[in-house]
């Protein structure tokens, strides 16, 4: 059956959409109806693909690729210059050179931040705690080291207080003794 077949057993007057462009695509040639009735024409996407797609779509503009464009969309929703969320509600960033990198190349955030901070990557009994409870809050204001070494969950701050009021101790003991 030649193409001019379709349309002249066509009830409905048919624009011929050969050769038109809508978008991104490039009609080629009209195809069957598909299973409703509605006239399919197949399409040659810029992209390189093709695909049979209703003439009302592409007359009404709501078609303009074979699905690459929403696809491009979607994918540049998402890539925020290699920063996302977490199930948890972390930001991960990607810092392939970072010691503290996954092996994907991805760093938390905070980590990455405390890190900065403090001029060295974080020791494995290290973490970070978020101050107002916010995990995507990154601010180093907001950020606490923590050192999970025993006594488990102490700050560092803490530890370093304990030991200074150790310090102080000791030289009050040695005064005291003399
Ligand atoms: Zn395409």
């Amino acid at each position: 059956m030649s193409s001019t077949n379709f349309i002249t057993r066509n009830p409905n007057p048919l624009i011929d959409l050969s050769e038109q462009t809508f978008g991104r695509l490039t009609v080629v040639t009209r195809t069957p109806n598909n299973n409703r009735g509605d006239v399919m024409w197949l399409c040659f996407c810029k992209c390189g693909n093709q695909k049979v797609i209703r003439g009302a779509c592409l007359r009404a503009g709501t078609t303009k690729s074979c699905g690459c464009i929403s696809r491009e969309l979607a994918s540049a929703r998402n890539w925020k210059g290699g920063r996302s969320k977490t199930g948890d509600g972390y930001i991960k960033i990607k810092k392939s050179n970072h010691l503290n990198a996954d092996k994907k190349g991805y760093i938390l955030e905070h980590t990455f931040v405390m890190s900065e901070h403090l001029g060295r990557p974080l020791e494995k009994n290290e973490n970070i705690h978020h101050k107002n409870g916010i995990r995507a809050d990154n601010r180093l204001e907001n950020l606490e080291l923590w050192s999970t070494s025993q006594p488990f969950g102490q700050r560092v701050e803490d530890k370093v207080a304990w030991a200074k009021e150790i310090l102080r101790q000791a030289v009050l003991d040695k005064y005291r003794n003399k």
